[in-house]
């Protein structure tokens, strides 16, 4: 699922090509993609991009008439920047977005369709989009401790919970908490002020090092392979791999059609997480699917 390093590289790459231009034509193919009815596709339709941001995850086009566009890619969509009119291909695509100079496409490389577009009027509607949680990048450590500590919760599920942090998901996560020297399971409320320090510092280094990376290896390119899986994470999608750290092989725990990975020797002082009493432990924490987490409100 693209994270914050990943959306801010799509709208690093969005602006030069978006950003002032007019949305010409939106076609949308897949009928589950757009969520709302109110405002009418035909309303946003002549309208000129004046701003772009994110919101937690989601990518948001601010349109003339204060009209907005919240894509959320969730776990497999992703864009594409084509010739003008370009044709939405066959299987993956779900919509285009027309400009003069090019097209957005949007696309998902799965059977199940779980990326939603919302249309929306006004700055309070787009609020209603926003999870709540908090952004890592902007916060001090007293606000990020608050934060964490204001529900128990694993330390994993706390950073990828959008009602606490905002924009973390399982791939940046297992990178923090590498960085971070700490177990994925322990519990935020059992969390020391200087294993919370730890964490911010390695919340904040991570996020900025793969943003800043991301934005450099693409240049001004359209990224094309956005994934969550990158050969110079440390943790994340290196089960069976030397931790650069240590050289011990990284650990996962599968649970919730999730994989989560550690290193044994830097996190958990040498302790394997993966047993039976684990599945239950999580099973009270852990939403069931990333759909779910991922629709998370803060009340
Ligand atoms: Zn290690």
């Amino acid at each position: 699922m693209p994270e914050l390093p990943d959306v801010e590289l799509y709208l690093h790459a969005l602006r030069p090509r978006v950003l002032d231009k007019t949305l010409q034509r939106l076609r949308i193919v897949s009928p589950f993609l757009l969520r709302t009815v109110e405002p009418a596709v035909d309303e946003v339709v002549g309208k000129r991009v004046r701003e772009l941001r994110r919101l937690g995850k989601r990518i948001v086009l601010g349109l003339e008439d204060e009209l907005y566009i919240v894509i959320h890619l969730m776990i497999a969509g992703r864009f594409r920047w084509k010739s003008p009119g370009h044709k939405i291909p066959g299987r993956l695509g779900l919509a285009a977005f027309d400009f003069e100079d090019g097209t957005l496409l949007l696309t998902e490389a799965s059977k199940k369709k779980r990326a939603a577009l919302h249309l929306c009027r006004g700055e309070r509607a787009l609020r209603e989009h926003d999870p709540g949680g908090i952004e890592p990048l902007e916060i001090d450590f007293a606000s990020f401790s608050a934060a964490l500590r204001e529900r128990n919760h694993t330390v994993k599920r706390a950073l990828t919970d959008p009602r606490i942090l905002s924009g973390i998901g399982n791939a940046y996560s297992d990178e923090i908490l590498h960085r971070a020297r700490l177990s994925p399971l322990i519990w935020t409320s059992r969390m020391t002020e200087e294993q919370l320090e730890r964490l911010h510092a390695a919340t904040r280094e991570v996020l900025s090092e793969w943003w800043a990376r991301l934005i450099e290896q693409h240049g001004e390119a359209f990224p094309e392979k956005v994934t969550a899986f990158r050969p110079e994470m440390a943790a994340h999608g290196k089960y069976g791999k030397p931790c650069p750290t240590c050289g011990d092989p990284i650990q996962r725990i599968v649970f919730a059609q999730r994989e989560t990975n550690y290193c044994a020797t830097c996190q958990t002082g040498g302790k394997l997480l993966a047993d039976r009493a684990l599945s239950r432990l999580l099973k009270g924490d852990w939403p069931r699917s990333v759909e779910e987490l991922e629709a998370l409100r803060r009340s």
